[in-house]
């Protein structure tokens, strides 16, 4: 037998990381990754943060340079995306009519944007945040924007208005839950970033609701909310979430449900076809339920867990790191260790008010994980608890005076 082919759709976070971790654990044979975009793969944190405000920091947003692929033996198609998936051919085809052989497939084909629904969304000046032509189009629209309008009090839309307070632009924020990040984050967390959106100049307009756009000109003017109220809008992002990329997978028959459906080992029902990061959903021992989740800890410790099963495949290991997320908004920098949706209790150490603090989330008096600002030692150590499965940290232990999780020593778990 000749050696291996690994063929990689989606030429992102994941998709780099698994032809690269390929290389470097050792794997001789032929590495083609496609992508649909016209760029390099690219560090996508950067394009929410210091890229839009001009911050020399993002300006290199690749996350390898050219030479590297060249020099691993990797076969970069950029600009050509993936049609079709000939399961019983073992082939991919490309917009381009190229097709490609494999042995293994690993599907990494991210998340789009979910679009607003309202009237008037289809305006210019109505904008999405997910790819380098995205992020270029939105810098340059802020350095003309009086008024911006963010419709989701999420990470990326609170990662934009901070940036574009930064930039000296009047930001409101429209959020139909009554807190931000509700998906993310316990209540003190999201009183926190409230706090300081709101101390910044923010408007934050919480159990509110954007019910229709109107423009002047095919241009976005005036955002008219459920309450009745109209606001001027000059521009308008929308960060209210993301649909997985799934048509590849589900038009050739694999199993899909918001995300491409895979086993511990990260493998749709065909053992040839991985599934991972942003467009992958996996049973996972950290949350009771399947997880798909978007962030770069996961699409980077995904990638290398399925370069290790495709290259060494005797009996890989299920896939078990310990979810972890950052965000950075004013120079707070809110690190979230496992996943603390869920949790029927919290307990809050150190000074929020000093911008300095973190939420240990509980649920059953079982420790689920910790949000942490400005506290990286907490975040840590949390980590370490929940990979090692020690879940003797109590809430009444937490709560009590003088607690450091620093002196806490490991338990057997
Ligand atoms: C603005 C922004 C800021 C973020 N900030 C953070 C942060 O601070 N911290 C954090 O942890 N995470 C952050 N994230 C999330 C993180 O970037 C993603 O979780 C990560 O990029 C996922 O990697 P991925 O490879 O699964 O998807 P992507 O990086 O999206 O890559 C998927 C690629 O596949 C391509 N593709 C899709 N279909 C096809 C096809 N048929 N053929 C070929 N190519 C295809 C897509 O166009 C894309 O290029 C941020 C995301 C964004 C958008």
């Amino acid at each position: 037998m000749g050696s291996p082919t690994v063929v990689v759709v989606g030429a992102g976070q994941a998709g780099s990381d698994t032809a690269a971790a390929l290389r470097s654990q050792g794997f001789a044979g032929r590495i083609v990754l496609v992508g649909d975009e016209d760029a390099l793969p690219y560090r996508k944190p950067l394009l929410s943060k210091e890229y839009l405000v001009g911050d020399p920091e993002g300006e290199d947003t690749a996350l390898r340079p050219a030479s590297f692929y060249a020099g691993q033996g990797i076969e970069l198609r950029t600009g050509d995306p993936a049609v079709r998936i000939d399961r019983e051919g073992r082939r991919l085809v490309l917009a381009s009519g190229e097709e490609l052989g494999y042995d293994h497939l690993v599907l990494a084909t991210g998340a789009r944007p979910r679009r607003l629904s309202v009237p008037g969304a289809e305006l210019d000046g109505v904008l999405a945040l997910r790819t380098l032509a995205d992020a270029r189009t939105l810098r340059t629209a802020l350095a003309g924007t009086g008024d911006l309008l963010v419709v989701g009090g999420g990470f990326i839309g609170l990662e934009v208005a901070a940036a574009a307070r930064a930039s000296g632009v009047r930001v409101t924020v429209v959020e139909t839950r009554d807190r931000l990040m509700g998906r993310s984050v316990s209540a003190p967390t999201a009183r926190y970033l409230a706090e300081q959106h709101t101390a910044h100049g923010v408007r934050l307009l919480l159990s509110e609701e954007l019910t229709a756009l109107h423009g002047e000109e095919g241009r976005v003017r005036v955002a008219e909310l459920g309450r009745g109220e109209r606001i001027r809008a000059d521009l308008v992002v929308a960060g209210v979430g993301v649909l997985p990329n799934t048509a590849l997978a589900a038009d050739a028959g694999l199993e899909v449900g918001d995300g491409i459906l895979v086993d511990p080992r990260l493998r749709t029902a065909d053992p040839r076809i991985h599934a991972i990061g942003d467009c992958a959903r996996f049973p996972s021992r950290h949350a009771p339920r399947h997880l798909r989740l978007e962030s770069v800890q996961n699409a980077a410790d995904q990638a290398r867990s399925v370069a290790a099963a495709i290259h060494a495949p005797a009996d890989p290991p299920p896939y078990d790191a310990v979810p972890w997320f950052w965000t950075r908004q004013y120079g707070a920098r809110l690190q979230i260790a496992g996943i603390t949706d869920g949790h029927d209790r919290t307990v809050t150490v150190g000074d929020p008010a000093g911008g300095r603090f973190s939420v240990f989330c509980f649920r059953d008096g079982l420790l689920l994980g910790t949000e942490s600002v400005n506290r990286p030692a907490d975040h840590m150590i949390t980590r370490r608890l929940l990979a090692t499965g020690d879940r003797s940290l109590t809430p009444e232990a937490v709560a009590a005076p003088g607690f450091d999780l620093k002196h806490r020593q490991p338990q057997p778990a």
